[in-house]
Protein backbone atom coordinates (compact mmCIF):
# COMPACT_ATOMS: atom_id res chain seq x y z
CA UNK A 1 0.00 0.00 0.00
CA UNK A 2 0.92 3.37 -0.45
CA UNK A 3 0.99 5.95 2.71
CA UNK A 4 1.48 8.76 2.92
CA UNK A 5 2.45 11.75 6.18
CA UNK A 6 1.44 15.21 5.50
CA UNK A 7 3.02 17.81 7.34
CA UNK A 8 0.21 19.06 10.18
CA UNK A 9 -1.30 22.31 9.57
CA UNK A 10 -3.22 23.10 12.03
CA UNK A 11 -2.46 26.46 14.44
CA UNK A 12 0.62 25.09 16.45
CA UNK A 13 0.25 21.60 15.79
CA UNK A 14 3.89 20.20 15.94
CA UNK A 15 3.06 16.45 16.14
CA UNK A 16 3.42 14.29 13.10
CA UNK A 17 1.51 11.29 12.45
CA UNK A 18 4.73 8.70 11.43
CA UNK A 19 7.57 9.26 12.97
CA UNK A 20 11.16 7.95 10.81
CA UNK A 21 10.92 4.42 12.83
CA UNK A 22 7.08 4.04 12.20
CA UNK A 23 8.16 5.23 8.86
CA UNK A 24 10.79 2.48 8.91
CA UNK A 25 8.24 -0.60 9.99
CA UNK A 26 5.99 0.10 7.20
CA UNK A 27 8.87 -0.18 4.86
CA UNK A 28 10.41 -3.00 5.93
CA UNK A 29 6.37 -4.42 6.14
CA UNK A 30 6.46 -3.67 2.44
CA UNK A 31 4.40 -0.56 1.91
CA UNK A 32 5.54 2.69 -0.03
CA UNK A 33 5.37 5.08 2.39
CA UNK A 34 5.31 9.13 0.91
CA UNK A 35 6.17 11.85 3.79
CA UNK A 36 5.68 15.49 2.70
CA UNK A 37 8.58 17.82 3.23
CA UNK A 38 9.23 19.05 6.60
CA UNK A 39 6.50 17.54 8.34
CA UNK A 40 9.26 16.06 10.87
CA UNK A 41 10.39 19.15 11.89
CA UNK A 42 8.25 20.00 14.64
CA UNK A 43 9.45 16.95 16.41
CA UNK A 44 13.29 17.31 14.97
CA UNK A 45 12.97 14.40 12.33
CA UNK A 46 14.37 15.81 9.33
CA UNK A 47 13.44 14.38 5.39
CA UNK A 48 17.01 12.76 5.68
CA UNK A 49 15.96 10.61 8.11
CA UNK A 50 12.55 9.55 6.96
CA UNK A 51 15.09 9.31 3.50
CA UNK A 52 17.06 6.69 5.65
CA UNK A 53 13.65 4.65 7.17
CA UNK A 54 13.04 4.34 3.16
CA UNK A 55 10.25 6.80 2.79
CA UNK A 56 9.97 8.97 -0.33
CA UNK A 57 10.04 13.01 0.30
CA UNK A 58 7.54 14.87 -1.61
CA UNK A 59 7.08 18.83 -1.49
CA UNK A 60 3.61 19.89 -0.80
CA UNK A 61 0.64 17.34 0.40
CA UNK A 62 -1.10 17.47 -3.01
CA UNK A 63 0.72 14.69 -4.90
CA UNK A 64 -0.09 12.82 -1.33
CA UNK A 65 -3.64 13.22 -1.30
CA UNK A 66 -3.98 12.25 -4.62
CA UNK A 67 -2.10 9.10 -4.79
CA UNK A 68 -2.07 7.73 -1.63
CA UNK A 69 -4.00 4.91 -0.57
CA UNK A 70 -3.73 5.81 3.52
CA UNK A 71 -3.39 8.76 4.77
CA UNK A 72 -1.73 9.16 8.52
CA UNK A 73 -2.30 12.41 10.15
CA UNK A 74 -2.54 13.80 14.05
CA UNK A 75 -4.96 16.55 14.04
CA UNK A 76 -8.40 16.49 12.18
CA UNK A 77 -7.97 17.84 8.24
CA UNK A 78 -8.60 21.20 7.87
CA UNK A 79 -10.59 22.38 4.92
CA UNK A 80 -7.79 22.82 2.40
CA UNK A 81 -7.07 18.86 3.52
CA UNK A 82 -10.34 17.77 3.46
CA UNK A 83 -11.00 19.41 -0.27
CA UNK A 84 -8.29 16.70 -1.26
CA UNK A 85 -9.54 13.59 -0.27
CA UNK A 86 -11.11 10.88 -2.48
CA UNK A 87 -13.43 8.40 -2.69
CA UNK A 88 -11.97 5.17 -1.13
CA UNK A 89 -8.94 6.87 0.08
CA UNK A 90 -8.57 5.83 4.37
CA UNK A 91 -8.15 8.60 6.59
CA UNK A 92 -6.57 7.34 9.82
CA UNK A 93 -6.49 10.21 12.68
CA UNK A 94 -7.94 11.83 15.51
CA UNK A 95 -10.73 13.02 13.68
CA UNK A 96 -13.50 14.26 16.87
CA UNK A 97 -16.89 14.47 14.89
CA UNK A 98 -19.20 14.68 17.24
CA UNK A 99 -19.18 18.68 17.74
CA UNK A 100 -17.57 19.32 14.02
CA UNK A 101 -20.91 19.00 11.55
CA UNK A 102 -18.45 21.21 8.86
CA UNK A 103 -16.05 18.18 9.08
CA UNK A 104 -18.79 15.66 9.32
CA UNK A 105 -20.31 16.70 6.37
CA UNK A 106 -16.93 17.45 4.13
CA UNK A 107 -15.68 13.56 5.29
CA UNK A 108 -19.31 11.80 4.03
CA UNK A 109 -18.99 14.04 0.84
CA UNK A 110 -15.44 13.06 -0.21
CA UNK A 111 -16.66 9.38 -0.19
CA UNK A 112 -13.34 8.73 2.28
CA UNK A 113 -12.96 5.83 4.55
CA UNK A 114 -12.21 7.70 7.82
CA UNK A 115 -10.96 5.77 10.70
CA UNK A 116 -10.87 8.06 14.08
CA UNK A 117 -8.21 7.07 16.60
CA UNK A 118 -10.01 8.33 19.39
CA UNK A 119 -13.23 5.78 18.67
CA UNK A 120 -10.39 2.45 18.48
CA UNK A 121 -10.86 0.13 21.86
CA UNK A 122 -8.93 -1.68 23.53
CA UNK A 123 -8.87 -5.46 24.41
CA UNK A 124 -9.02 -4.19 28.23
CA UNK A 125 -11.72 -1.74 27.62
CA UNK A 126 -10.99 2.19 27.52
CA UNK A 127 -9.62 3.77 24.42
CA UNK A 128 -5.99 2.99 23.79
CA UNK A 129 -5.02 5.85 20.68
CA UNK A 130 -6.27 8.58 23.62
CA UNK A 131 -4.57 6.98 26.65
CA UNK A 132 -0.72 8.62 25.53
CA UNK A 133 -2.17 11.82 25.32
CA UNK A 134 -3.27 11.79 28.58
CA UNK A 135 -0.83 10.20 30.13
CA UNK A 136 1.26 12.81 28.75
CA UNK A 137 -0.89 16.23 30.31
CA UNK A 138 -1.37 13.75 33.59
CA UNK A 139 2.50 14.41 33.91
CA UNK A 140 2.84 17.61 32.56
CA UNK A 141 0.28 19.27 34.69
CA UNK A 142 2.43 18.52 37.36
CA UNK A 143 5.60 20.66 35.65
CA UNK A 144 2.92 23.70 34.62
CA UNK A 145 1.81 23.58 37.98
CA UNK A 146 5.44 23.64 39.85
CA UNK A 147 6.07 26.64 37.03
CA UNK A 148 3.29 28.56 38.48
CA UNK A 149 3.89 28.64 41.67
CA UNK A 150 7.08 30.23 40.77
CA UNK A 151 6.84 33.66 42.56
CA UNK A 152 8.12 35.54 39.53
CA UNK A 153 4.91 33.41 37.71
CA UNK A 154 2.48 34.56 39.97
CA UNK A 155 2.36 31.91 42.05
CA UNK A 156 2.96 31.49 46.06
CA UNK A 157 6.70 30.62 46.15
CA UNK A 158 6.92 27.20 46.90
CA UNK A 159 8.96 24.45 45.64
CA UNK A 160 6.36 21.28 45.66
CA UNK A 161 9.18 18.63 47.26
CA UNK A 162 10.52 21.45 49.99
CA UNK A 163 13.92 21.32 50.76
CA UNK A 164 14.99 18.98 54.20
CA UNK A 165 13.45 21.00 57.21
CA UNK A 166 10.88 22.63 54.97
CA UNK A 167 7.45 20.83 54.23
CA UNK A 168 6.53 20.04 50.85
CA UNK A 169 3.84 21.54 48.81
CA UNK A 170 0.64 19.85 49.38
CA UNK A 171 -0.87 18.66 45.76
CA UNK A 172 -4.76 17.80 45.27
CA UNK A 173 -5.43 15.06 42.25
CA UNK A 174 -8.95 15.53 41.73
CA UNK A 175 -9.91 12.08 39.25
CA UNK A 176 -7.63 9.21 40.02
CA UNK A 177 -7.83 7.86 35.95
CA UNK A 178 -5.07 8.19 33.30
CA UNK A 179 -4.50 11.79 33.57
CA UNK A 180 -4.39 11.92 37.76
CA UNK A 181 -2.52 8.33 37.80
CA UNK A 182 0.11 10.25 36.23
CA UNK A 183 0.08 13.41 37.72
CA UNK A 184 0.17 11.85 41.25
CA UNK A 185 3.33 9.75 39.95
CA UNK A 186 5.40 12.92 39.11
CA UNK A 187 3.82 14.50 42.06
CA UNK A 188 5.05 12.17 44.37
CA UNK A 189 8.23 11.54 42.70
CA UNK A 190 8.88 15.32 43.43
CA UNK A 191 8.48 14.30 47.11
CA UNK A 192 5.47 16.72 47.54
CA UNK A 193 2.47 15.72 49.97
CA UNK A 194 -0.24 14.42 47.20
CA UNK A 195 -3.45 13.29 47.85
CA UNK A 196 -6.16 11.47 44.76
CA UNK A 197 -9.32 12.33 44.90
CA UNK A 198 -12.16 9.69 42.95
CA UNK A 199 -15.35 8.94 43.72
CA UNK A 200 -14.95 5.38 42.18
CA UNK A 201 -13.83 3.07 45.19
CA UNK A 202 -12.08 0.84 42.49
CA UNK A 203 -10.16 3.76 41.36
CA UNK A 204 -9.20 4.61 45.08
CA UNK A 205 -8.28 1.06 45.75
CA UNK A 206 -6.09 0.60 43.06
CA UNK A 207 -4.55 4.07 43.47
CA UNK A 208 -4.12 3.48 47.05
CA UNK A 209 -2.71 0.11 46.43
CA UNK A 210 0.05 1.57 43.99
CA UNK A 211 1.26 4.43 45.57
CA UNK A 212 1.24 3.06 49.42
CA UNK A 213 2.71 5.73 51.57
CA UNK A 214 4.03 8.00 48.89
CA UNK A 215 0.33 9.27 48.15
CA UNK A 216 -3.09 9.21 50.25
CA UNK A 217 -6.65 8.82 48.99
CA UNK A 218 -9.88 10.44 49.98
CA UNK A 219 -13.36 10.05 48.63
CA UNK A 220 -14.68 13.00 46.41
CA UNK A 221 -17.56 14.41 47.95
CA UNK A 222 -18.37 18.15 48.22
CA UNK A 223 -17.32 17.95 52.20
CA UNK A 224 -14.17 16.32 51.80
CA UNK A 225 -13.04 18.68 48.20
CA UNK A 226 -14.28 21.78 50.30
CA UNK A 227 -11.95 21.15 53.30
CA UNK A 228 -9.22 20.12 50.52
CA UNK A 229 -8.96 22.83 48.30
CA UNK A 230 -8.38 25.19 51.42
CA UNK A 231 -5.57 23.34 52.48
CA UNK A 232 -3.99 22.72 48.58
CA UNK A 233 -0.94 24.34 46.75
CA UNK A 234 -1.86 23.05 43.68
CA UNK A 235 -5.14 21.41 42.99
CA UNK A 236 -4.96 19.41 39.39
CA UNK A 237 -8.32 19.09 38.22
CA UNK A 238 -8.46 15.10 36.41
CA UNK A 239 -12.22 14.08 36.22
CA UNK A 240 -14.16 12.80 33.66
CA UNK A 241 -17.29 11.38 33.31
CA UNK A 242 -17.52 10.05 29.55
CA UNK A 243 -19.76 11.91 27.30
CA UNK A 244 -20.82 14.61 29.51
CA UNK A 245 -19.61 17.78 30.42
CA UNK A 246 -16.77 18.12 33.32
CA UNK A 247 -18.56 19.01 36.58
CA UNK A 248 -17.92 21.89 37.99
CA UNK A 249 -16.48 20.37 41.39
CA UNK A 250 -14.47 24.04 42.24
CA UNK A 251 -16.72 26.84 42.82
CA UNK A 252 -15.36 30.41 42.58
CA UNK A 253 -16.84 30.41 46.39
CA UNK A 254 -14.09 27.70 47.46
CA UNK A 255 -11.51 29.86 45.77
CA UNK A 256 -12.12 32.44 48.98
CA UNK A 257 -10.26 29.51 51.83
CA UNK A 258 -7.38 28.90 49.16
CA UNK A 259 -4.32 31.21 49.71
CA UNK A 260 -3.20 33.20 47.72
CA UNK A 261 -0.93 32.23 45.27
CA UNK A 262 -2.09 29.07 45.34
CA UNK A 263 -2.26 27.50 41.61
CA UNK A 264 -5.19 25.19 39.64
CA UNK A 265 -4.32 23.14 37.07
CA UNK A 266 -7.44 21.78 34.74
CA UNK A 267 -6.30 19.32 32.18
CA UNK A 268 -10.34 18.73 32.27
CA UNK A 269 -10.85 22.14 29.99
CA UNK A 270 -11.06 19.64 27.03
CA UNK A 271 -14.59 18.81 28.65
CA UNK A 272 -15.57 22.23 29.83
CA UNK A 273 -13.24 22.52 33.10
CA UNK A 274 -13.81 21.11 36.74
CA UNK A 275 -13.41 24.11 38.27
CA UNK A 276 -16.00 26.94 38.11
CA UNK A 277 -13.25 29.53 36.95
CA UNK A 278 -11.60 27.81 33.94
CA UNK A 279 -11.59 28.98 30.78
CA UNK A 280 -9.42 27.78 28.06
CA UNK A 281 -6.03 28.88 27.64
CA UNK A 282 -3.10 28.71 25.29
CA UNK A 283 0.62 27.83 25.07
CA UNK A 284 1.39 31.24 24.24
CA UNK A 285 -0.33 32.85 27.70
CA UNK A 286 -0.99 29.86 29.78
CA UNK A 287 -2.21 31.06 32.46
CA UNK A 288 -4.41 33.72 34.24
CA UNK A 289 -5.27 35.17 38.02
CA UNK A 290 -8.83 34.88 39.32
CA UNK A 291 -9.38 36.48 43.78
CA UNK A 292 -5.26 35.81 43.37
CA UNK A 293 -5.71 31.89 42.37
CA UNK A 294 -3.21 31.12 39.48
CA UNK A 295 -4.91 29.42 36.81
CA UNK A 296 -3.47 26.79 33.93
CA UNK A 297 -6.35 26.05 31.62
CA UNK A 298 -4.55 24.98 28.30
CA UNK A 299 -6.87 22.45 26.51
CA UNK A 300 -4.37 20.88 24.35
CA UNK A 301 -0.94 20.41 26.47
CA UNK A 302 0.51 17.11 24.97
CA UNK A 303 1.27 19.51 21.70
CA UNK A 304 4.19 21.47 23.88
CA UNK A 305 6.17 18.22 24.18
CA UNK A 306 5.51 17.04 20.77
CA UNK A 307 8.02 14.72 20.44
CA UNK A 308 7.30 13.03 23.36
CA UNK A 309 3.87 12.86 22.58
CA UNK A 310 4.12 11.72 18.64
CA UNK A 311 6.56 9.14 19.82
CA UNK A 312 3.96 7.87 22.82
CA UNK A 313 0.94 8.27 19.64
CA UNK A 314 3.06 5.97 16.93
CA UNK A 315 3.18 3.41 19.69
CA UNK A 316 -0.15 2.82 19.51
CA UNK A 317 -0.94 3.51 15.99
CA UNK A 318 1.07 2.31 14.24
CA UNK A 319 0.07 -1.43 15.11
CA UNK A 320 -2.82 -0.70 13.34
CA UNK A 321 -1.55 1.02 10.48
CA UNK A 322 0.60 -1.75 9.95
CA UNK A 323 -2.92 -4.51 10.01
CA UNK A 324 -4.71 -2.19 7.99
CA UNK A 325 -1.42 -1.55 4.92
CA UNK A 326 -1.27 -5.31 5.59
CA UNK A 327 -4.50 -6.52 5.20
CA UNK A 328 -6.48 -3.81 3.87
CA UNK A 329 -9.05 -2.08 6.13
CA UNK A 330 -11.87 -4.15 5.77
CA UNK A 331 -10.07 -7.10 6.40
CA UNK A 332 -8.25 -5.43 9.27
CA UNK A 333 -11.53 -4.85 11.18
CA UNK A 334 -13.55 -7.96 10.38
CA UNK A 335 -10.53 -9.44 12.52
CA UNK A 336 -10.41 -6.92 15.06
CA UNK A 337 -13.53 -5.33 16.17
CA UNK A 338 -11.51 -3.44 18.55
CA UNK A 339 -10.33 -1.26 15.42
CA UNK A 340 -13.84 -1.29 13.55
CA UNK A 341 -14.62 0.95 16.73
CA UNK A 342 -12.41 3.27 15.08
CA UNK A 343 -14.93 3.61 11.59
CA UNK A 344 -16.60 6.75 11.66
CA UNK A 345 -17.34 7.49 7.96
CA UNK A 346 -16.88 5.05 4.49
CA UNK A 347 -18.48 5.57 1.51
CA UNK A 348 -20.73 8.44 1.52
CA UNK A 349 -22.39 7.55 4.94
CA UNK A 350 -21.54 7.87 8.77
CA UNK A 351 -20.64 4.50 10.50
CA UNK A 352 -20.42 5.75 14.14
CA UNK A 353 -23.73 5.66 16.09
CA UNK A 354 -23.16 8.76 18.41
CA UNK A 355 -21.67 10.74 15.77
CA UNK A 356 -24.58 10.00 13.71
CA UNK A 357 -27.15 10.30 16.62
CA UNK A 358 -25.58 13.92 17.32
CA UNK A 359 -25.30 15.34 14.03
CA UNK A 360 -28.38 13.74 12.57
CA UNK A 361 -27.25 11.16 10.02
CA UNK A 362 -28.71 7.59 9.61
CA UNK A 363 -26.37 4.97 9.57
P1 LIG B 1 -10.27 8.82 33.03
O1 LIG B 1 -11.63 8.36 32.63
O2 LIG B 1 -9.12 7.90 32.95
O3 LIG B 1 -10.33 9.36 34.55
C1 LIG B 1 -11.33 10.21 35.00
C2 LIG B 1 -11.54 9.96 36.48
O4 LIG B 1 -12.42 10.97 36.99
C3 LIG B 1 -12.21 8.61 36.80
O5 LIG B 1 -11.39 7.85 37.67
C4 LIG B 1 -13.52 9.02 37.46
O6 LIG B 1 -13.93 8.11 38.49
C5 LIG B 1 -13.15 10.37 38.05
N1 LIG B 1 -14.27 11.21 38.43
C6 LIG B 1 -15.45 11.41 37.82
N2 LIG B 1 -16.21 12.26 38.54
C7 LIG B 1 -15.48 12.60 39.64
C8 LIG B 1 -15.72 13.43 40.77
N3 LIG B 1 -16.86 14.09 40.92
N4 LIG B 1 -14.73 13.55 41.69
C9 LIG B 1 -13.57 12.90 41.56
N5 LIG B 1 -13.29 12.09 40.52
C10 LIG B 1 -14.25 11.94 39.57
O7 LIG B 1 -10.00 10.14 32.17
P2 LIG B 1 -8.56 10.77 31.84
O8 LIG B 1 -8.02 10.12 30.62
O9 LIG B 1 -7.77 10.79 33.07
O10 LIG B 1 -8.95 12.25 31.39
C11 LIG B 1 -9.32 13.25 32.33
C12 LIG B 1 -9.62 14.54 31.58
O11 LIG B 1 -8.42 15.08 31.01
C13 LIG B 1 -10.59 14.36 30.40
O12 LIG B 1 -11.48 15.45 30.36
C14 LIG B 1 -9.67 14.39 29.21
O13 LIG B 1 -10.35 14.78 28.02
C15 LIG B 1 -8.71 15.45 29.68
N6 LIG B 1 -7.46 15.59 28.89
C16 LIG B 1 -7.05 16.86 28.66
C17 LIG B 1 -5.87 17.10 27.99
C18 LIG B 1 -5.40 18.51 27.80
O14 LIG B 1 -4.48 18.74 27.00
N7 LIG B 1 -5.95 19.48 28.52
C19 LIG B 1 -5.12 16.02 27.49
C20 LIG B 1 -5.55 14.72 27.74
C21 LIG B 1 -6.73 14.52 28.45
Amino acid sequence: MRIGCPREIKNREYRVGLTPESAKELVTHGHEVWIESGAGLGIGASDSEYIAAGATIKDGPELLFAECEMIVKVKEPQAGERAMLREGQILYTYLHLAPDPEQTADLVQSGVTAIAYETVTGRGGGLPLLKPMSQVAGRMSIQAGATALEKAHGGRGVLLGGVPGVMPGKVIVIGGGVVGFNAAQMAAGLGADVTIMDRDPEVLERVGTHFEARAKTRFSNQANLEEAVCEADLIIGAVLIPGAAAPKLVTRDMLKCMKPGSVLVDVAIDQGGCFETSHATTHDDPTYLIDEIVHYCVANMPGAVSRTSTYALNNVTLPHALRIADLGWKEAMRTDPHLAEGLNVHAGQVTYPAVAAELGYEL
